[in-house]
């Protein structure tokens, strides 16, 4: 059988650390699942962590760069989008350290990270792009919307994040590669890291499917969906405790996604790399993966070997006490 995953002459791969900068620590969890998920999840809060990831390869790259500590500093049409999502219920995030803080703390400079990829233009993810060196790039999808405040009036980015920085906006649409059905881009033209094209919860969405040995990956899948329940199961997924077992647990709703439909799409074509061996998704809120992945400085390039995904797989169930016992 011909794998779904991409070959390379090179074999070239990536290290790849999590960065863990923060947790939510409530959302209202109708936001993201139909009502049918937040009955089987069992709460009516969302509560989640915040994971960033550094990618070592032939430059330093991060993956997200996490919230900022200060509501405040963000523009004012950010405060008045936590204010109007308070009407629905807490909304409230724990953060330590920022990305720029952290980094160094860890002994990784911020002038050493070349460029810094945005899954999406999302304030839990943009960090403070205004902290590290003008020569650190910015990549985004091609889709993104990247007007800052005040030009754009509900944006979250400002003029400090990407005024006098390289911006790159991925290619997509000038390539023929695509990976599971989504196009995708070799970012370091060597199949040691494919940006694929995950639109749904906002336009521009990307993941990232890094090649951490010759055979096997991790997928930083960001924001397409925010509980592994939401991608598991699917009819490629094997071994599944649940019933049903072709359908994700916690379905998508439509409050955190634009495109809800796009987004199911996406979930679907993710699902098939999911649901291979050689794969280990990272969602960037993934709250099952901290009792095996330790963050940066250690690596997660060994996960296959430590048998990682076994353990990660199904263990969302132990989280959702609306399922009734017969349905586990
Ligand atoms: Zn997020």
């Amino acid at each position: 059988m011909l794998s779904i995953l991409p070959t390379t002459p090179t074999g070239a791969t990536v290290s790849v650390k999590a960065v863990h900068l923060g947790r939510v620590a409530a959302m209202p969890s109708s936001f993201f699942y139909t009502p049918t998920g937040v009955a089987r999840l069992g709460s009516s809060s969302y509560t989640a962590p915040i994971y960033a990831f550094l990618i070592e390869g032939k430059e330093r790259v991060m993956f997200d760069l996490g919230i900022r500590k200060d509501e405040q500093t963000y523009p004012p049409r950010v405060q008045k989008a936590y204010a109007g999502m308070r009407k629905t219920g807490p909304v409230e995030f724990e953060v330590d350290q920022e990305a720029h803080e952290k980094l160094p703390a860890k002994g990784v400079s911020l002038d050493s990270v070349k460029a810094v990829i945005w899954s999406h233009r999302h304030i839990d993810h943009i960090g403070d792009m205004s902290k590290f060196p003008s020569t650190t790039r910015l990549v985004v999808g091609e889709e993104t919307e990247l007007r800052p405040y005040p030009e754009l009036e509900m944006s979250g980015i400002t003029h400090g994040d990407i005024d006098g920085r390289d911006i790159q906006k991925i290619p997509f649409s000038s390539g023929d590669l695509t990976i599971a059905g989504l196009r995708a881009f070799d970012y370091f033209s060597d199949g040691s890291l494919y940006i694929l094209d995950t639109p749904g919860h906002c336009a521009g969405h990307v993941s990232a499917l890094a090649r951490v040995t010759p055979s096997t990956f991790v997928l930083l899948g960001g924001d397409c969906c925010h509980h592994p329940g939401s991608l598991r199961p699917s009819p490629h997924h094997a071994g599944c405790p649940f019933v049903p077992a072709d359908t994700p647990t916690l379905p998508l709703g439509d409050g955190m996604y634009d495109d809800v439909d796009t987004a199911r799409n996406t979930v679907e074509k993710l699902a098939v790399l999911d649901a291979n061996e050689d794969v280990l998704t990272l969602l960037a809120h993934d709250d099952t993966l901290s009792d095996v992945m330790k963050e940066i400085p250690d690596n997660v390039d060994d996960w296959k070997e430590k048998g990682w995904k076994s353990k990660v797989m199904w263990k969302f169930k132990e989280n959702l006490r609306g399922m009734a016992a017969g349905a586990l």
